[in-house]
């Protein structure tokens, strides 16, 4: 496998300082507290707007959409700031990530003129329904099921774990448009664009290990959805839904959830003046240094047009082994007491990031099944 390198221009090397120094002073205002797996779990719809007021939603999409018109690696180089000060920039996360994405490549003109510029003013937020609650990693078995009536389709079942479905206004919803045939199970399928606040729609919240809410069980009962609201092709759903998924593994956010613990971790033993601390904690930047090099190099594919599935799935696997491994490595070296409500930012840190880790090798795709497409060299097994 050959990933591209990236040299960053002296104009990126300036963006980045924008960013960080913007990012800084939203700090001191006092608008945000840093925490570790923030594009996930610290939603803040006015953040996002304040955000959206920069130019930093959809910054890479067309400008007739509202977009920025700029490359895939200014989007990198924001992204990482954002998860190196742990914003919580989770309200907009799944539109700018993939949503966008997704019109852009497979929407209709209607639709990308509807959507896209309220997700690029940060009025318009999107959640992923891809499991259910008998369908995970074989997605092909997903049973919501849209019945076709006049002007539409009326779709009947659940969705499960869909993160941010309660701040969401929508969600792209993979759902059974024919009757499942177990021979071609792939078959089938299509994605549809559902408003999350239309009748027959009712989301109920799964609490985190935290006590919080973050992700849903989403139901449907008898929900319609106009024919306008189908993305791309009907029965398409799963090559789409694919192609969704290399814009969803291989980010900076596979890599840095747990960093805002690194970063305290070398400060604190900076204090300590612990010098056989710092060196174990140097090996773990090497380690995040490198499945950097890697997540930029699928970045660049991405933008180039190329076949990124693979590697993506590797970055996602490596990387996420690697978040986790930050608090272990950090409660080994530094005395902490972790506790949400801690004073102390490593101790609070420490208590987000050990309760959130065990789903950093879920969500996206286990590492088993990302072992298994690496392994066999296929996207779908
Ligand atoms: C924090 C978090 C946020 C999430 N957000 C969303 C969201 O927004 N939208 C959404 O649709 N989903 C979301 N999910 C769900 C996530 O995508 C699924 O949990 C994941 O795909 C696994 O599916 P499952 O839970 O049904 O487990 P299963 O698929 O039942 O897997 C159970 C175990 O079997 C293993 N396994 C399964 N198949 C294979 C195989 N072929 N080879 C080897 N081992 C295998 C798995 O690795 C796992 O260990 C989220 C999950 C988490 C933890």
């Amino acid at each position: 496998m050959k990933l591209p390198t990236v040299q960053f221009t002296e104009q990126q090397e300036k963006f980045r300082l924008e960013v960080r120094s913007f990012l800084k002073k939203q700090i001191e205002l006092g608008t945000f507290n840093t925490k570790c797996d923030s594009w996930l779990s610290g939603s803040d719809p006015s953040f996002s707007k304040i955000i959206a007021k920069q130019g930093w939603i959809g910054m890479t999409w067309p400008e007739e959409y509202g977009g920025g018109g700029r490359s895939s690696i200014d989007r990198y180089i924001l992204t990482e700031e954002f998860l190196a000060v742990g914003a919580p920039v989770a309200a907009h996360w799944f539109a700018d990530r993939q949503t966008g994405p997704l019109l852009l490549r497979f929407g209709t003109e209607e639709q990308r003129k509807f959507f896209l510029p309220k997700i690029v003013k940060g009025e318009c937020f999107f959640a992923i329904g891809l499991s259910e609650p008998n369908s995970g990693s074989d997605l092909a078995s997903v049973s919501t099921r849209a019945t076709k009536v006049e002007g539409g389709w009326l779709v009947n079942g659940a969705k499960t774990w869909t993160s941010n479905a309660h701040d969401a206004h929508y969600m792209v919803t993979l759902v059974r448009t024919e009757p499942l045939d177990p021979e071609k199970k792939h078959k089938g399928l299509s994605q549809l664009i559902i408003d999350l606040h239309a009748d027959g729609v009712e989301i109920k919240p799964i609490r985190y290990l935290t006590g919080e809410n973050h992700f849903n069980d989403v139901f449907f009962e008898n929900v319609f959805v106009p024919d306008n609201m189908v993305v791309g092709t009907l029965g398409n759903g799963w090559v789409q839904g694919l192609a969704e998924l290399a814009y969803e593994r291989s980010g900076p956010e596979r890599i840095l959830s747990t960093f805002p613990l690194l970063n305290e971790l070398v400060e604190e033993l900076k204090k300590q003046g612990d010098l056989i601390g710092l060196g174990e904690a140097s090996k773990l930047i090497a380690e995040m240094w490198g499945l950097r090099n890697l997540s930029i190099g699928v970045a660049k594919m991405l933008e180039e047009g190329g076949e990124v599935a693979i590697p993506a799935a590797l970055v996602k696997s490596i990387g996420t082994k690697f978040e986790q491994k930050v608090p272990e490595v950090a409660r080994l070296l530094v005395q902490t007491m972790p506790c949400l409500e801690a004073h102390k930012n490593f101790d609070r840190y420490m208590a987000e990031a050990i309760l959130h880790s065990p789903g950093f090798t879920i969500r996206g795709g286990t590492s088993e099944v990302l072992y298994g497409i690496v392994a066999k060299g296929v996207v779908a097994g």
